[in-house]
């Protein structure tokens, strides 16, 4: 094995395009100066059509886990009442939140590995008028879901005004985002996920509805305050020092997207999604979500016959790629392989490969090639036929 060459595909951190990794490494400017200023103009617009915002995008120099904890403490306060929709381990840090903030929480819970239901939400908020704002995850990473936000958020507006919180982080940038159109409130990204930066940025967004709501609120907060970065945005600067070699790298992953065009960049997700399931599938070895559940930036395997951690580790071993294991009660129980941002239907041949070589490795009883062929079959199609 190549000393040097590590393959990662986890879902997140992910890899870094070599002209992003390039853009880094400029020499440092002042950050108040005239560069700064033209580049976050040049920045802000592209940010926000990946959002599908007209309203600012906050950049904060913190990980994903700032964005989260910024939605909180803008939109709600001790005393309200909110809804916290658990479907993995990320819906399970709002909940975390809110504790630490001292702000009371109800919570639906999802069997993990599944997609919440917008109806069963909505019959839920119908009969508890007192929340003030539902917290839920589009893509949840530790399953392999994407949750229908749009339904969910058309569903719980015929019944409720609660504000509708949506942590993006790990699929933002990578799946369509529409938050005006669908009616979200706040939602979360960071840049180490589908945006094909390193960690260290995270992106919020809010609505005028949201805006109002973070206006009013006396909730204590300095550094997360999102109207700070709001109202210097507004005049093409941030509040504290940002993370400028970040934002070198962010500006040539948006002008990437955009030469690739985003429709472009979202249907490529999904083609890596369905070539990485039809493999396992074509394998017979079982995914953790339904088609209907999947989401194009991860995917979650379950073995039934074989030990997750052993195919994992043979996988790194042999070839020094990285996939990541289960969280909480899923932790050696399932594998999950990160297809987001810089990564290609190339990228995934490569992978099913490395697979298909390890699960052999491993001793199971499989025919090589199926899964490549079945992914390669799907490539050729741009998609499963008759879906
Ligand atoms: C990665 C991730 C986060 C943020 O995690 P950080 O480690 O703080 O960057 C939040 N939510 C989801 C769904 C994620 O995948």
């Amino acid at each position: 094995m190549l000393a040097d060459q590590q393959i990662l595909r986890i879902p997140g951190p992910s890899p870094i395009p070599p002209s992003v990794q390039r853009a880094m490494s400029q020499p440092m400017i002042g950050h108040r100066g005239q560069n700064t200023s033209d580049m976050l103009r040049r920045i802000t617009p592209k940010l926000k059509r990946i959002f599908g915002t007209s309203q600012e995008v906050a950049i904060i120099t913190a990980s994903g886990t700032a964005g989260l904890e910024a939605a909180v403490v803008n939109v709600v306060k001790p005393g309200d009442v909110v809804l916290v929709i658990v479907t993995g381990a990320f819906g399970d840090r709002f909940t975390a939140i809110c504790k630490a903030y001292n702000i009371s929480y109800q919570r639906i819970d999802v069997e993990w590995g599944k997609a919440l239901n917008p109806d069963a939400i909505k019959s839920y908020v119908q009969e508890h008028p007192e929340i003030k704002a539902i917290f839920s995850t589009y893509c949840e990473t530790s399953t392999g879901v994407l949750n229908p936000i749009k339904d969910l958020s058309e569903a719980v507006q015929q019944v409720s005004e609660a504000l509708i919180v949506v942590d993006g982080v790990s699929c933002v940038g990578g799946v369509e985002t529409k938050m005006d159109e669908w009616g979200i409130d706040v939602m979360v990204t960071g840049s180490q996920k589908a945006l094909m930066l390193p960690a260290g940025l995270t992106f919020v967004a809010a609505s005028a509805r949201a805006w109002d709501v973070i206006e009013q609120n006396e909730q204590p907060r300095f550094y997360l305050d999102l109207k700070r970065y709001r109202d210097n945005l507004l005049k093409d600067t941030t509040p504290f020092t940002p993370a400028l070699s970040l934002l070198f790298g962010l500006e040539q992953a948006l002008n990437l997207m955009d030469e690739e065009d985003l429709d472009e960049v979202y249907k490529r997700h999904t083609l890596m999604m369905e070539m990485t399931r039809g493999a396992f599938q074509a394998l017979e070895i079982p995914l953790l979500t339904s088609d209907a559940d999947g989401s194009p930036t991860v995917t979650a395997v379950k073995p039934d016959d074989f030990d997750a951690e052993e195919f994992r580790k043979i996988l790194k071993k042999e070839f020094g790629l990285s996939i990541a294991g289960g969280q909480g009660h899923l932790t050696g129980k399932i594998v999950r392989i990160g297809h987001m941002g810089y990564c290609s239907p190339a990228d995934v041949l490569q992978i099913i490969g490395m697979v298909e070589i390890g699960l052999v490795l491993i001793g199971k009883d499989i025919v090589l090639g199926k899964g490549t062929a079945a992914a390669q079959k799907i490539y050729l199609n741009q998609g499963v036929v008759n879906k």
